[in-house]
């Protein structure tokens, strides 16, 4: 295998740690997120609810206030009757009494309806209350794990870059601008091994020539079909390794 190789090889190995534990990172604060999206909801709805009920309280009043008015009118007019002497007079008296008396009963009637749909409001109010409630008590302990998770991965995260700056130092600058590049279009590996004269990245067969000037390494061999890098693998340098790279990518991939 090129000498350029090796270091960039070992980089992809962090970075590869690297891509899966910031996966990981983004999973976990997607569950945080949904966790403050629900009990935002709930909050909304709570205050909503409460407006709807203070306003209903509020046309409540107004409408008991007219109940007073109208009560008082007719005591007045009541007050009236008894020291009317004319027919007429009586007459058009009695006949606003009537009036007077029908709209309490509407305005009442409307009272009466309102003071049902609050009570209906206020039930929906308390229910939703609750369930804010238990929401926030039973997510807590869950925020508080997740948190703590991300804390460690940003730890690992922390650890992993420490680890590939230091490698980066011992790296040939041009190849590992390359494989950068490489590595920000696949977020996977980009520097892979020739198996069965095939693209270990894409699976893509390669020519007998192709495969010859890579063995030899002599200069950075480009798969035709997927771009990445190719290396020559011993097959005793294989056989020493316990866990064989195509098994190892595989399991890296459904991880
Ligand atoms: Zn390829």
């Amino acid at each position: 295998m090129q000498e350029i190789l090796t270091p960039i090889i070992e980089i992809q190995e962090f970075d590869m740690k690297m891509i899966r534990l910031m996966r990981i990172k983004r999973e976990r604060q997607k569950e945080l997120k949904q966790i403050e999206d629900l009990r935002a909801d709930l909050h909304a709805q709570v205050k909503e609810k409460k407006f709807e009920v203070e306003e209903l309280s509020k046309q409540i009043a107004v409408y008991e206030t007219r109940i007073e008015e109208i009560s008082k009118r007719l005591k007045e007019l009541e007050g009236r009757q008894t020291q009317i002497k004319k027919v007429e007079e009586f007459n058009a008296l009695t006949q606003e009494m009537t009036s007077a008396e029908r709209e309490r009963i509407t305005v009442e009637q409307k009272v009466s309806d309102l003071v049902d749909r609050k009570g209906i409001e206020k039930e929906l109010l308390e229910k939703i209350s609750e369930s804010l409630k238990t929401s926030e008590e039973s997510s807590i302990a869950l925020e508080k794990e997740i948190q703590s998770s991300i804390t460690m991965i940003n730890e690992e995260g922390t650890r992993l870059k420490n680890g590939r700056d230091a490698l980066a130092t011992t790296a040939d600058p041009d190849t590992l601008r390359i494989y950068d590049r490489l590595l920000r279009n696949k977020k996977d590996r980009v520097v892979v091994p020739i198996e069965n004269r095939t693209c270990s990245g894409c699976h893509i067969a390669l020519t007998a020539q192709h495969e010859n000037i890579v063995r030899k390494g002599e200069n950075l061999v480009f798969c035709e079909h997927c771009s990445r890098i190719h290396y020559w693998e011993e097959a005793e340098a294989l056989e020493g390794t316990p866990v064989a790279p195509k098994r190892r990518r595989r399991r890296a991939a459904t991880t």
